[in-house]
């Protein structure tokens, strides 16, 4: 079947990116556990090697198991194509690598992933980049922190770990106007609650460790390009804009127009970096995707409900779910994910610090892990864990501080999982 966007979701999510195997008619993707492909002779090996023909050469750049998973997940993004890679902080630094150069920098959201913090704040700094952290609600400190060095801007769709939504046209404007692009980590809403492309995004990646796998499997990450964006339009991207001296001069954006960071990334990315997903990895990821829009259907409809309930409890400060009437970012709900505002949200617990920490230690269907979008339910106590290695002033930030818990929902019958918070709150605040 080929992948046509007049298709809902639910059949996309299916067979997007899925043939019947040539070679047996396995209905089903195989796993191609192999390292190399036969060239069929010297001219076709050349040919390949010279990106004059599209083929299998090495699984570091190709495979058929993974490719079938980048054309699923850039077709359920609306993207023109897409680059898998071993993890979710893997497609980000593969994300910014075709557009940074030493002294260029990015301009983030202050509420991220903890690790991606730690990634953009120190680790980038090895190669010569940088991040401004900003508001992400204050379009004029997103626009002020834009300079002449500043290369793409990077949000969350439903930021990690607060839930808060992100206005993704408003950012999309400001990176179009400044004649850069924006990246969206989408992974807390999937594809099924928003593509941010349609909202003007230019890449979007995910870590495929989350939801898209759903039952904490196997690590990966994607990337997609929406392959709208004028690599040319400036002199701020000579990686996709100029001629590429270790492909004998050629130009990926005139050569590949709108596949041009894909390739890019395949060929330049994956060939040098090498963060690459194996195909198990994948096969575990397109059979969780098979699922997606019905599982997301399910955590929606739990998180709603366990949020509300919690909201009402006198145990709790407050809560930060998107899909609460009370939450600031309701607003944006109809706007960005109209089909829900996540699973993903926080608690502010009465009794601070200790209270959290009785918490996490008293549930006995919630798992205390550092992973999200898994089917089981999952908390954790960011302060203590995910958000550790920030200071007080970026875990306040960032919307983790000491008295903060963030629920991961499952699809668990949601009587069971509001009865297990019950009963370790009745602990974690006696
Ligand atoms: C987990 C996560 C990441 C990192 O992904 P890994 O697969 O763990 O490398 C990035 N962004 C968000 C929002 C995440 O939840």
């Amino acid at each position: 079947m080929t992948d046509q966007p007049t298709l809902g979701f639910d059949t996309l999510q299916i067979h997007a990116g899925a043939r019947p195997d040539p070679a047996t008619g396995a209905r089903q993707i195989p796993i191609y556990q192999t390292t190399a492909y036969v060239f069929r002779d010297a001219d076709h090996a050349a040919k390949l090697f010279n990106l004059q023909e599209v083929g299998y050469i090495y699984s570091r750049l190709t495979n058929p198991t993974v490719a079938a998973l980048q054309e699923r997940i850039a077709t359920l993004e609306g993207g023109a194509g897409g680059v898998c890679c071993s993890s979710g902080h893997a497609a980000q630094l593969m994300a910014l690598f075709p557009l940074m150069g030493p002294g260029k920098n990015i301009v983030a959201s202050s509420r991220l992933y903890g690790g991606t913090i730690t990634q953009f704040s120190q680790t980038i700094k090895r190669f010569g980049w940088s991040a401004t952290f900003v508001d992400i609600d204050d379009a004029d400190a997103v626009a002020a922190a834009i300079n002449d060095d500043t290369r793409a801007i990077f949000c969350e769709t439903i930021a990690n770990p607060g839930g808060h939504i992100a206005d993704i046209d408003g950012l999309a404007a400001i990176a179009d106007a400044a004649g850069i692009p924006l990246i969206v980590d989408n992974t807390t809403a999937t594809p099924y609650l928003c593509n941010p492309i349609a909202h003007g995004a230019t890449l979007v990646v995910h870590s495929t460790t989350k939801y898209l796998t759903g039952n904490g499997t196997v690590t990966g990450g994607c990337v997609v390009d929406s392959g709208k964006f004028d690599w040319s339009q400036n002199d701020k991207f000579p990686s996709l804009s100029q001629p590429e001296p270790a492909y004998h001069g050629m130009t990926f954006a005139e050569v590949f127009g709108p596949l041009a960071f894909t390739f890019h990334g395949i060929a330049i990315g994956l060939r040098d970096l090498g963060m690459t997903m194996n195909p198990q990895a994948a096969h575990y990821t397109l059979m969780g995707i098979e699922t997606l829009s019905l599982r997301m259907e399910r955590h929606v409809e739990n998180a709603g409900k366990i949020a509300t309930w919690l909201e009402n409890d006198p145990r709790i400060d407050y809560v930060t779910y998107a899909g609460l009437d009370s939450s600031p970012y309701s607003k944006l709900v109809p706007k960005i994910c109209p089909k829900g505002a996540g699973a993903l949200f926080t608690i502010a617990v009465k009794g601070g610090y200790d209270a959290c920490i009785k918490l996490v230690d008293s549930l006995e269907i919630f798992s205390h892990v550092a992973n999200l979008g898994d089917a089981r339910s999952l908390i954790i106590h960011s302060a203590s864990t995910t958000h550790r290695q920030l200071s007080p002033e970026q875990q306040e930030a960032a919307g983790a501080g000491p008295n903060i818990v963030r629920l991961s929902i499952g699809i668990e019958n949601v009587e069971d999982l509001i009865a297990d918070l019950d009963q370790a709150l009745t602990k974690a605040t006696a």
